[in-house]
């Protein structure tokens, strides 16, 4: 059972921030800073390189157009972007996901 699978088939309650055919935003359960976003494929991938090219560059037009959104509503002074694959570099969802994470101060996150 994954848990973003069940968030995308709505059988888990999640705050959307975005939407379409191929892509989820949500805000994250445990936010690091205000704003924090999490973005998905709606097919279930296990990491980056599994994800399929056309997938991916639409789910990276995601990320660049939420995070110039998010950036512009929160007044986040920067922004940092960030992917883990493997739970050796951080990964405890295995489904394919970028984080959006707003900055405020440079110690507001240990990213
Ligand atoms: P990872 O460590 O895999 O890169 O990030 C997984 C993220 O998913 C974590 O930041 C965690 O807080 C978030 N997360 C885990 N379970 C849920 C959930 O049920 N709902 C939401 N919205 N976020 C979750
Ligand atoms: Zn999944």
């Amino acid at each position: 059972m994954c848990v973003f699978c069940s968030i995308i088939n709505h059988e888990i309650p999640s705050k959307v921030v975005y939407e379409d055919d191929l892509v989820l935003a949500i805000l994250d359960i445990s936010q690091v800073t205000k704003g924090h976003t999490l973005v998905m494929p709606k097919k279930h991938v296990d990491n980056l390189m599994e994800c399929d090219d056309e997938t991916a560059a639409h789910l990276i037009q995601v990320v660049k157009r939420l995070a110039k959104q998010i950036q512009e509503r929160t007044g986040a002074l920067g922004i940092n972007i960030l992917n883990n694959n493997g739970e050796t570099a951080g990964q405890t969802v295995n489904h394919l996901h970028f984080h959006i994470i707003p900055r405020y101060s440079e110690n507001d996150a240990f990213v």
